[in-house]
């Protein structure tokens, strides 16, 4: 459909305009008009005293009404809702002398005629109303809403079915980051300034484009109002300098690279902001210990690149990834270097992000749930637990030149958590170090192979004998690795840990 702010004459041809002006009398193809009422101020009524009540009540007051609501008693919230003055409750029966000077009515009774008396003098007066959950009785219905204010979008099936409003919400919500409310209003506070600096409706286009879906709006997302305002303001006097020399066109594709968390591979681990990006990217570059699944989130048509490292095999040295990375974002392109767990936690993502950034590339780090946090909630093994440990270590058990460099005062206390990354040919060394340094051989312990995924394997033991057994096992990586007390409780909060 074309835009309708074309205003295309309703006798052309067209078969747009057809769609938006049907002929007179033509079949009818909407249920409703959405439109969005201003009731600030304005009086209403709420008719009954329950649960759904104050929700409707609750409601009008977020939108600035005053409420009164009538009902011969007054549940739980709605009675703190009256005593606190936050509505006006008129204790009785509904009497048509309660619509007196009121603009909107909602009727949530449980009893029918009472319902249906009020539809009936609100229409009478025709003042609109809702009968909660009796789409005949309504003058109107309440759409399911997403609230990112400024920014609303309501969503209705005509009365047809609230679960599958409600469904669609649920979408809706995962798609629509909270930070676009306060998006939305900051671009109503920039908008006429945008209009006087920039004088080509097309520059416009470009710029808003830009700052609300290109690499800029995470920024924007993320920061506090006013030093967002600084950012745009500053977005705006480049873009205002780039439209003088006519280069706006081309800048506004601008390239960045974000380093993504993709998790420990089971792609419901993966962060809202996660998903949204990688449905955004150009390219995709990623390696072994991100999932196929995962990958499955990306367009179609976004170029993918394995820069895998497979333990002994060095397919790619991170060098030659950080120099790809800077490559293609000086390509302009969207890239997004997804990477296993979190990008910060033995995942080299600090090296690529200075890379980057001493190459002038812009570059944000959206946080992936680590391995150790993924398989915790997996297994049943409590990284921290009252009484038993008090504090949680992260360590890499990755052998330099065939030794493992480790703090082993630090790491041998009897009431902390270690949880060991690459660990798993140093296993042997990081045992008997550990035992040597003062834990005891009988500490529970366990590997954790494939995580998080309907593949993962949980061998359990204990300091002294796990070598053995996940020898025996033949774990293959990727393998966590978890030492402490807290492994012992695996059996009782897991209880698919004893089969
Ligand atoms: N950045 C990643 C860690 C990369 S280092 C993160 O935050 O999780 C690679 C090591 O992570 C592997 O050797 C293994 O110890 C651990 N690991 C990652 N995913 C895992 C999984 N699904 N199951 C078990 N261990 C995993």
């Amino acid at each position: 459909m074309k835009s309708p702010e074309k205003n295309t004459a309703v006798s052309g041809v067209d078969a747009s305009a057809r769609e938006m002006f049907p002929a007179p009398g033509g079949t009818q193809s909407m249920p409703y008009l959405p439109i969005f009422l201003n009731i600030r101020a304005q009086s209403c009524l709420v008719v009954g005293g329950g649960e759904i009540a104050a929700r409707k009540a609750s409601l009008l007051l977020k939108a600035g009404a005053v409420v009164t609501v009538v009902s011969p008693q007054l549940t739980g919230i709605l009675e703190h809702m009256a005593e606190t003055g936050r509505v006006q409750w008129r204790q009785g029966e509904f009497s048509e002398s309660d619509l007196d000077n009121i603009n909107l009515v909602i009727a949530a009774t449980n009893s029918s005629p009472v319902n249906i008396s009020v539809h009936k003098e609100a229409t009478v007066r025709g003042i609109p109303v809702n009968v909660v959950d009796n789409p005949e009785l309504c003058t109107f219905v309440m759409p399911a809403i997403i609230d990112r204010n400024p920014l609303l979008v309501a969503v209705s099936t005509g009365g047809a079915s609230p679960t599958f409003s409600r469904l669609i919400r649920t979408r809706l919500e995962q798609m629509i980051p909270s930070g676009f409310g306060r998006m939305a209003a900051l671009a109503g506070r920039f908008r006429q300034r945008v209009k006087d600096s920039l004088a080509e409706p097309a520059d416009r286009r470009r710029f808003w484009e830009h700052v609300l879906d290109g690499p800029i709006s995470e920024r924007l997302m993320e920061l506090p109002a006013e030093q967002a305002a600084g950012e745009l303001e500053r977005a705006l006097a480049q873009a205002q300098s780039q439209a003088q020399n006519g280069e706006l066109a081309q800048s506004s594709s601008r390239g960045c690279v974000y380093l993504v968390g993709a998790g420990p591979g089971n792609p419901d681990m993966l962060t809202l902001g996660a998903l949204r990006i990688i449905g955004k990217a150009d390219v995709v570059v990623y390696d072994r210990l991100v999932s196929l699944e995962v990958l499955e989130y990306a367009r179609r048509d976004a170029e993918l690149i394995f820069v895998g490292k497979e333990k002994g095999h060095h397919n790619r040295p991170q060098e030659e990834i950080n120099d790809l990375l800077v490559e293609l974002g000086r390509q302009g392109k969207q890239v997004v270097r997804l990477k296993g767990g979190d990008p910060l936690v033995f995942g080299r993502g600090g090296e690529e992000a200075l890379k980057l950034i001493s190459n002038g590339i812009q570059c944000r780090i959206i946080p992936g749930m680590t391995a150790a946090v993924g398989c915790a909630a997996t297994t049943g093994i409590p990284l921290t637990h009252r009484g038993i440990s008090h504090s949680c270590m992260l360590v890499t058990g990755h052998l330099k030149d065939g030794v493992l460099d480790l703090n082993w005062e630090a790491m041998a206390h009897p009431r902390q958590t270690l949880v060991i990354y690459m660990g798993l040919t140093g296993l042997d060394e990081l045992c008997s170090k550990l035992i040597s340094h003062g834990l005891s051989g009988s500490t529970p312990a366990a590997c954790i192979e494939q995580g998080t995924t309907p593949a993962q394997r949980v061998i359990e033991g204990t300091l002294e004998n796990l070598p053995q057994i996940t020898l025996q096992a033949g774990l293959k990586p990727p393998v966590l690795t978890v030492i402490g007390e807290v492994v012992g409780l695996r059996s009782k909060i897991n209880p698919r840990a004893q089969e």
